[in-house]
């Protein structure tokens, strides 16, 4: 069949079995064994009758019909709107079906690197809804009325309404709510990208999961809102638990949320919370991990698999405010952090004051560079913890780690593609995987993994 002639047509309606899901929770039909047609809301081996939504050149896209054979773990959550919104892609799985389909979505990222490992079952949690410390969330006048939700995936521009977003603390859904109709109330004008007028364009909000502190920011197109000052007073006398009012001023007419240009309108200038007993102070740009509960886990069983001791030299790296070192600093000598936004590692240092921990040093650098450094001023590491973003790491960083020969290497990352492939890279270099690759539930209902791997030198027998 010549290259140009597509195997699908566009509003056409066809039947198919899905053979693979992708890393953005995307069930994938495959026509005449080579052209993808990617659905949301079709899970690993159904057969789904679809309609034929777009036509590209390498793929299509559809819309489930009907799920003529499903999955036995699909439900019914009466939850359309979050995969309108394409905020919680797996919600039609059951819980378990969620944390099996993880488990084989790194499985298949390893073996697509020849990595033979197990991969044991995801660890989930008791809280699969409803478990988010932050939201985000637009808002727009649609039919006269101020809505607050996430815009429909396939247009952008619909705002899709919502009161509960399903993934947030019953709070903040409340808080939101609350917010908007103070806006509405004050007749607030939102900004407009088309036409670049107008001030309010996002409601954040950040709740403290034990302090129960709640941060209200206000995210807007102009440098001052009308009525600011009654319009913060009358958030702090109407939404439970706030503790700080914010305006963000974000000019900028790019898809970034938010610039680092803050006001305090009413209250503190940032919350504080708690995790593993230590606290952290979280401003309105602090990078904080948004499930509480789950984040513990991860940060006990990091903690676990590189079985601490009291004499070891631990790297914290890609440590945004410290909380991985900060956590284990107790049983550790000493701690080394690098973090590349200096933000960041200002809230570390507040971090460390504010828990009078005195072992610990955290400094602003490109994590690859500062291994490098910290290699050529012959450092030894007993135990160095990674936390990459969703790229992975690089071959620097990886080179600086088995010329260190630290004797535990823990790869925590939020991505299983990049992970499994800088595995391949320590397993050609001297290092092997110790037990299992163990998959973490920190998005629940969405297709987010968390992993973590302990590596361990060849040669060492000792661990
Ligand atoms: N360990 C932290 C943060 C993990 S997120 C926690 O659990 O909260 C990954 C972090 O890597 C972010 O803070 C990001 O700013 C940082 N980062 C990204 N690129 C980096 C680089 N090249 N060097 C150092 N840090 C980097």
């Amino acid at each position: 069949m010549p290259r140009n002639i597509l195997p699908v047509k566009l509003n056409e309606i066809r039947e198919g079995l899905v053979s693979d899901v992708l890393h953005n929770g995307m069930g994938v039909i495959l026509v005449d064994n080579t052209y993808p047609v990617k659905l949301v809301d079709a899970f690993l081996g159904e057969t789904i009758q679809y309609q034929v939504t777009q036509v590209d050149r390498l793929s299509a896209f559809g819309q489930v019909l009907q799920v003529l054979k499903p999955d036995s773990q699909r439900i019914d959550a009466q939850k359309a709107y979050l995969l309108t919104a394409g905020v919680a892609p797996y919600v039609n799985l059951s819980y378990d079906g969620q944390l099996n389909l993880k488990q084989w979505q790194v499985q298949k990222a390893f073996a697509a690197h020849s990595v033979k490992v197990d991969v044991a079952k995801t660890i989930g949690t008791d809280q699969p809804t409803h478990y988010r410390n932050k939201t985000v969330v637009p808002l727009k006048y649609q039919a006269g009325q101020l809505v607050t939700g996430f815009f429909d995936r396939r247009d952008k521009v619909t705002l899709v309404p919502m009161v509960d977003y399903y993934v947030n603390q019953v709070q903040i859904d409340a808080a939101v709510g609350l917010v908007r109709d103070v806006l509405a109330q004050f007749n607030t004008p939102v900004y407009d990208d088309g036409t670049h007028q107008g001030a309010m364009r996002y409601i954040m909000i950040r709740r403290g999961y034990y302090s129960h502190e709640l941060m209200v920011v206000l995210v807007s197109h102009e440098s001052e809102l009308p009525n600011e000052d009654e319009i913060a007073k009358e958030i702090a006398q109407r939404v439970p638990e706030v503790t700080s009012v914010i305006l963000n001023h974000n000019p900028r007419s790019t898809n970034q949320q938010l610039t680092g240009d803050n006001r305090t309108l009413w209250g503190q200038a940032e919350i504080h919370d708690t995790l593993l007993g230590r606290d952290f102070v979280i401003g309105p740009n602090s990078f904080y991990q948004v499930n509480p509960k789950t984040t513990e886990v991860l940060y006990q069983l990091a903690a676990d698999v590189a079985e601490l001791k009291p004499t070891d030299t631990v790297i914290d790296a890609y440590s945004g405010i410290g909380t991985i070192g900060l956590t284990v600093a107790d049983k550790v000598a000493t701690v080394l952090g690098v973090e590349v936004v200096a933000r960041a590692v200002a809230d570390a240092q507040i971090n460390i004051a504010n828990n009078h921990i005195t072992n610990a040093q955290y400094v602003t650098a490109d994590a690859p560079e500062q291994m490098q450094r910290w290699k050529t001023e012959g450092l030894k590491p007993d135990v160095i913890f990674v936390d990459p973003p969703r790229r992975g790491l690089t071959t620097e960083l990886m080179d600086a780690v088995v010329d260190m020969q630290p004797d535990r290497f823990v790869y925590i990352s939020c991505n299983p593609v990049t992970m499994a492939r800088d595995s391949a890279y320590l397993l050609a270099h001297g290092y092997q995987i110790k037990g299992s690759v163990r998959p973490l539930d920190q998005f629940p209902q969405t297709a987010h993994i968390e992993a973590v791997a302990l590596f361990i030198p060849n040669d060492d027998t000792s661990v």
